[in-house]
Parts: C-alpha cells; sequence; structure tokens
C-alpha cells in the first residue's frame, strides 16, 4: 500500500501535480519551455510577493542554501548564526565552509530568535556582515517571527539571509515586506511538489551584492541565472529537471487557485486541530509556547525511548512520520498536504492506535475536542 506521508519533506504531492510531471519532455530551448519558466517566475513572485525575481533552479533546500552563502558572503564576514536547532546549525555550517567567522547565538530547542536576541546580538557585533535565521525550525516545530526581528535591524544593517525551505507555500513569507535579503527554500515541501528544484530569492540589495563580484560558485551563480531569466525568452543556463518543473508550474496553479492566503489559513487550522488532538490525548507538544508552533510540523513528545517502536508502528498502519533530529523522543507530523479534516482523522487515529499498539495509556476521547476545534476555523491562541 502506498503510505500516506506525514513527514516534513517529501510530502504527499496531489495527483494531478504527479500526472502533469509524466507529460512528454519539451527542449528546455524551446518555447513551450519559455513559457512555462515564465509562469512558475510569475507565480513565485506572487507567492513571495517581491518585485526581484526569483530563481528557480536543480537542487534541494541544501543547494539552494548553498547558493545564498556561495553569493552573499565572502571569506572573513563577521556572520551573525541564529540557532534554534538542526537547519540552524547546518545554515550556520555552510556559512562557516563558505569562509565566514561565524558569531553563534544559540537559542534553547523548542524556542526561536526574538527581537531582543537580535537586539542583544547586534550590539555586540555591530560591523556583522549577515544574520542567519530559520524561517521555520522543522527538526524542533518551531516558528520564528521574522517579521519582529527583522524589524528591529537598521536599514543599511547586516545582510539577512533566511532558510525558508520548511516555510515557504505553507505559511505567510514576504522577504521584501520584512526586508530579508536572501531567502532559500525548495519544491518538496509547502510547494507540494516531489523533491529537485531549489528557490532563491533576492532583495535589490542582495543582487547588489551578488553582483559586485564574480560568483565562486559556477553552478549556483545567481546573476548568470538572473540574466537566463530575464532574456526576451526566460530560460536556465543549464538543463533544468523539465518534468519537475511541470509539476512545480502545476502545484502553485493548485495553490494560486486555493488562494495563497487561504492556503496559509488551512495550513495553521489543521496544526492547532492537530495539536488539540494529540494533547487531548495525553501527549504533550515539545514547543511549550502557543505562539511559537509551527503550522507547518508539530513535534510530539513521546515517552523517552519509544520514538522509533511507534514509527515503526505508524509504519505499519500505513502512515509515514519523522522522528527527532535531536537527543529528544518525539515524532514530527507534518500538515502541508490540503486534505482538510478526513486526512486530520486518517493521522490524529493512526498516532492513536500506533500509541495503543505499544502500550500508551492514551485517552480515545480527542475527537471531539478536536472537532470543536477545527469547527472554529482555527483554535484562539
Ligand atoms: C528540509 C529542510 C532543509 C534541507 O532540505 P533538503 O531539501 O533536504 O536539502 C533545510 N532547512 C530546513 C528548515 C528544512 O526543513
Amino acid at each position: 500500500m502506498h503510505p500516506h506521508l506525514f513527514t516534513p519533506g517529501p510530502v504527499e504531492v496531489p495527483h494531478s501535480v504527479r500526472a502533469a510531471g509524466a507529460a512528454p519532455l519539451v527542449g528546455h530551448r524551446s518555447e513551450t519551455y519559455f513559457a512555462l519558466l515564465e509562469e512558475i517566475s510569475a507565480l513565485l513572485k506572487k507567492l513571495l510577493r517581491v518585485s526581484q525575481p526569483v530563481i528557480a533552479m536543480p537542487s534541494s533546500g541544501t543547494g539552494a542554501l548553498e547558493a545564498l552563502a556561495a553569493n552573499l558572503l565572502d571569506p572573513g564576514d563577521s556572520v551573525i548564526s541564529f540557532s534554534c536547532g538542526a537547519f540552524g546549525d547546518r545554515f550556520r555550517e555552510i556559512a562557516s565552509r563558505r569562509g565566514a567567522t561565524i558569531l553563534p547565538v544559540d537559542i534553547p530547542r523548542g524556542r526561536t530568535a526574538t527581537p531582543s536576541d537580535v537586539r542583544r546580538a547586534l550590539e555586540q557585533h555591530p560591523s556583522a556582515a549577515a544574520v542567519l535565521f530559520t524561517h521555520n525550525e522543522t527538526s524542533t516545530g518551531a516558528l520564528t517571527d521574522l517579521q519582529a526581528c527583522t524589524s528591529t535591524l537598521p536599514e543599511d544593517g547586516p545582510l539577512v539571509l533566511v532558510d525558508a525551505v520548511s516555510s515557504l507555500g505553507a505559511v505567510p513569507c514576504f522577504p521584501e515586506d520584512w526586508r530579508i535579503d536572501g531567502l532559500a527554500s525548495c519544491s518538496q515541501k509547502g510547494l507540494l511538489t516531489p523533491p529537485g528544484i531549489g528557490i532563491v530569492a533576492l532583495s535589490e540589495r542582495g543582487w547588489k551584492r551578488a553582483a559586485s563580484r564574480p560568483s565562486p560558485s559556477y553552478y549556483f551563480d545567481l546573476p548568470l541565472h538572473r540574466r537566463f531569466l530575464e532574456k526576451a525568452r526566460p530560460q536556465n543556463p543549464y538543463t533544468p529537471p523539465v518534468t519537475l518543473l511541470y509539476s512545480l508550474a502545476e502545484a502553485l496553479r493548485f495553490l494560486d487557485e486555493v488562494g495563497f492566503e487561504r492556503r496559509f489559513a488551512d495550513v495553521e487550522r489543521t496544526a492547532r486541530t492537530f495539536e488539540t488532538a494529540c494533547e487531548s490525548m495525553g501527549l504533550s507538544l515539545f514547543v511549550k509556547e502557543q505562539e511559537l508552533r509551527s503550522p507547518a510540523v508539530t513535534a510530539v513528545t513521546v515517552p523517552e525511548g519509544r520514538a522509533e517502536e511507534m514509527k515503526r508502528a505508524l509504519a505499519e498502519l500505513g502512515v509515514e512520520v519523522a522522528e527527532g533530529q535531536g537527543k529528544e523522543p518525539m515524532l514530527r507530523v507534518a500538515h502541508y498536504s490540503p486534505g482538510g479534516w478526513p486526512e486530520l482523522c486518517l493521522v490524529a487515529g493512526s498516532l492513536y492506535g500506533a500509541g495503543r499498539a505499544c502500550g500508551l495509556e492514551l485517552s480515545p476521547d480527542f475527537l471531539e475536542p478536536a472537532w470543536n476545534c477545527w469547527k472554529k476555523g482555527a483554535c484562539p491562541q
């Protein structure tokens, strides 16, 4: 049986998106392809509410992060790196391998950077060249309030670079409104597409910086990607994954038809209802402060030493979730799929079943509180 994916990437891909990828290939220097890339580019700009070009290129999310580091950082740059989990650590390591001098700010897992953390770090390091943030820390299920954090930075302050791999397409993310200079994401999470496409958006300031010297990366030379995208017939410098781009275009059309605002509200409603179901069952959530809980992924605490067994029990029921990425015993459940209440019952009910199969004492009375939450649209914070 096809497992139901509730992993925080890859995610369950709508049938129309998969089917789009099965269409016959066209050449990437053909009129059909130019039109496809133009459509993708316009929809990505609409989703992100940006005026600057957005690059879609072959890579996973990590490749998009590497592209930011290669094009916007120089060896010796001082970089303030906020990390509240595994992905914050990864972005830091990528910047470090680019030769940046890292000024680390470690936030306890399950929490996020706050405006006062940002203010304090900048006071200590006023000449920092860049600040790194993780929008949605997928390893703990915590969402950083980027808008609040960046509003404390001066206009001519450090460049702001953001890992938006697990937030784009699921959570509001508006880099130009939030004065973000470099944003990295990819296809296989909030954008409901198979893995393989990296997405990068730079601000005007970011593009100026990238254009100020030759890119040290041949493949991820962002100004080169931009020049090809801005030709009269938009294209990529190197062979793109054409059929994946068919799928991405279809997914973006789908999300645009739903309406991006509506999509963000649906994801949030699903997460809040799932949180209610878990707590009503007797399971606790890893992120304690409600307002920090991610709409995209929920980390559910399980008894010490039981995460692997629970994950296996869920897999036997046909449901795939992720374990934690650190020492904490947890299961991570994603809410990207647009399946609504029936799908929510599938994962919450399966979690209950798996817990009982593993001998956990769980309350069966989670359905009524979950339904009440769902009915409201989203639980009050
Ligand atoms: C998934 C994820 C990544 C890594 O993405 P890959 O596509 O596996 O390279 C990076 N950052 C965050 C926050 C993620 O959730």
